[in-house]
């Protein structure tokens, strides 16, 4: 039984450190699940799990070094090194949305710093930086979506509002892209150009995929395969 688990994951420890979403510590389900299942029993984060998938049937068959970025409720990373998954010493490798964006923002991530990227432009995020902007008394539809109680606001609202032109919903899209891809261009120099097979580099620089992110739709748009270009940033379509 293979299980793909959102949170922290100590390889070394075989425990779910922190899980945010479940709001689980040091959670041993080795132990919880064994006693219950006739199978062998192994678990990963979810984003390094997702990356694996992609390596062994996806559009990572054909590269030996990618990042598989993931922004949901959260946001992370799986990063596949020469064809093998990377977790690092303990399995925290890929902690993407941990990574401080804004040294200067007041608003604290669920792993207590303040300014990380999953803080700032994740799915929860989109739905805190909405209902704290209407709280202001920022003009938008939301305020109708919501019938009036701000804290009702989810993200699912402000992306069918930005769909629909709202301003507000539009901008707290916008900029949780450019935060996003602020973090991108960060992670490329960590990635490695590709290899041949006698292990040296095939170009000088790292070749990634382009991305265009549509604010209105949230619809991303990846470049064909072997059309390769050098990230620079996140495109974001405005209406
Ligand atoms: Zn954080």
């Amino acid at each position: 039984m293979g299980i793909a688990v959102a949170g922290l994951v100590n390889q070394q420890k075989n425990l779910v450190e922190y899980s945010p979403v479940f709001d689980w510590y040091d959670a041993d389900i080795l132990e919880t699940l064994k006693p219950r299942v006739d199978f062998p029993i192994i678990f990963d984060n979810v984003t390094r799990l997702m990356a694996l998938g992609g390596l062994c049937y996806g559009k990572g068959q054909k590269h030996r070094n990618f990042i598989c970025i993931n922004v949901g409720y959260g946001i992370g990373s799986g990063i596949i090194a020469n064809g093998k998954l990377l977790t690092g010493i303990d399995g925290y490798a890929g902690e993407f949305g941990h990574i401080t964006i804004d040294k200067d923002s007041d608003i604290q991530c669920s792993c207590k710093k303040y300014g990380c990227l999953e803080a700032l432009a994740s799915g929860k995020a989109i739905a805190l930086t909405a209902q704290s902007r209407l709280a202001r008394g920022q003009k938008s539809k939301l305020i109708e979506d919501c019938g009036g109680d701000i804290s009702k606001v989810t993200t699912e609202m402000v992306a069918n509002a930005a769909n629909q032109g709202d301003e507000l919903a539009l901008n707290v899209f916008n900029r949780a892209m450019e935060y996003i891809g602020i973090g991108i261009s960060i992670l490329i120099p960590d990635c490695p150009p590709p290899l041949d097979e006698e292990g040296n580099p095939e170009a000088e620089e790292p070749h990634v995929h382009g991305v265009q992110i549509n604010a209105q739709t949230g619809d991303t748009y990846v470049s064909d395969e072997g059309e390769h270009c050098f990230y620079e940033s996140v495109t974001i379509l405005k209406p």
